[in-house]
């Protein structure tokens, strides 16, 4: 980070303040994960906060430090919207566009505190007063960790590192992903050293399915197709096939992976569908050039990194399958030959 933008960190951070702290809707472990370390950074230092997410949060994520405290808007509208209208300044972490808050939106941008933005994803629309955005980096607990360690790293603790190490564990696929950098290890070295059960936390997040979880997997799988021509495979979820599993928040994630398992499949696509938001949501994720952020940006409303986006549909499931499918003949050239 460079040192004007630290300034501005420290200048707005002299005083205590009111802080509210905001991951996007259907946090992930990043998301939440880099909002509780910097709650409890923030706090550390003598400013009230609290995180108000715009809804829930997947069950795996439910034993991180201090997310017994946030405020879930779809479940606590006002208190959620209490907190917006009285802050002192709002941070908005992981993600880089209003619209991805949701029900939050319009408060958020009508708040007269000042906005700062701590993200990781291209094309950060320009809504902060503070814009700390880095696409290459492959997570926003990075970004935190590095803020902390610049700001004041002797305040740095065991809560922190998990929430930290949590989310740099997600989002890089477990260290996989071509964004894990020597900085990352470097990083995930200092979180260990304050005493973290590494294990504990890969255990808690990816060892805790549910017999309708897993099940649902089973379909998931089953279900899975390949183009007709493209090295491009995707997998359908209908509401019924989700019903019939005792479907949770946050059951689907990391399915889509599977797809990318194949042997010379360059692009995996998951649409789960949702009658209740009346809407397909879709996953994206690629390996190599295809850019799938600017596939879903372009035809299905979303967007996120080169190799792991989302996006949403307003088509039945079966309309949104053969959309796909014809849309993605018009990027065959973007595949790896
Ligand atoms: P997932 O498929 O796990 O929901 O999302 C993959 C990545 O794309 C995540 O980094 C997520 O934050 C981002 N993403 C998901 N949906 C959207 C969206 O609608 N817009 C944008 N800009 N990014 C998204
Ligand atoms: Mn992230």
């Amino acid at each position: 980070m460079t040192t004007r933008l630290l300034a501005q960190f420290q200048d707005l951070l002299a005083t205590p303040k009111k802080c509210v702290v905001i991951p996007h809707k259907n946090p992930d472990g990043d998301a939440l994960g880099s909002c509780l370390a910097w709650a409890n950074f923030l706090s550390a230092k003598g400013h009230e906060v609290a995180v108000v997410s715009p809804n829930e949060y997947p069950a795996f994520l439910n034993w991180l430090p201090g997310q017994e405290a946030i405020v879930k808007y779809s479940v606590s509208p006002d208190r959620a919207l209490q907190h917006i209208a009285e802050a002192g300044v709002i941070f908005t972490l992981d993600f880089n566009d209003l619209k991805r808050i949701d029900g939050l939106e319009a408060p958020v941008a009508a708040a007269s505190a000042p906005k700062v933005m701590i993200d990781h994803h291209e094309n950060p629309v320009d809504y902060a007063t503070i814009t700390y955005s880095q696409p290459e980096i492959g997570s926003t607990c990075e970004l935190v960790y590095t803020l902390i360690e610049a700001l004041d790293a002797t305040v740095l603790n065991k809560d922190m590192a998990a929430c930290l190490y949590t989310g740099i564990m997600t989002d890089t696929g477990s260290f996989r992903y071509p964004a894990t950098s020597s900085n990352t290890h470097t990083i995930v070295a200092a979180l260990l050293a304050q005493g973290i059960t590494h294990e504990k936390i890969h255990q808690n997040i990816y060892d805790t399915f549910s017999a309708g979880r897993l099940r649902l997997l089973g379909i998931a799988l089953e279900n899975l197709k390949q183009h007709p021509s493209l090295p491009a495979v995707y997998i359908t979820l209908s509401q019924q096939e989700l019903d019939a599993c005792d479907f949770q928040k946050g059951d689907t994630e990391g399915f889509v992976n599977y797809g990318l398992r194949m042997e010379g499949i360059q692009m995996a696509v998951m649409m789960t569908e949702n009658k209740e938001e009346n809407c397909i949501r879709m996953s994206f994720r690629s390996k190599g050039a295809f850019p799938v952020h600017d596939f879903a940006r372009t035809h299905f409303n979303g967007g996120g990194h080169h190799n792991a986006a989302g996006g949403v549909s307003f088509l039945s499931l079966e309309e949104t399958v053969a959309t796909l499918c014809n849309k993605l003949n018009d990027w065959n050239t973007h595949f790896e030959k």
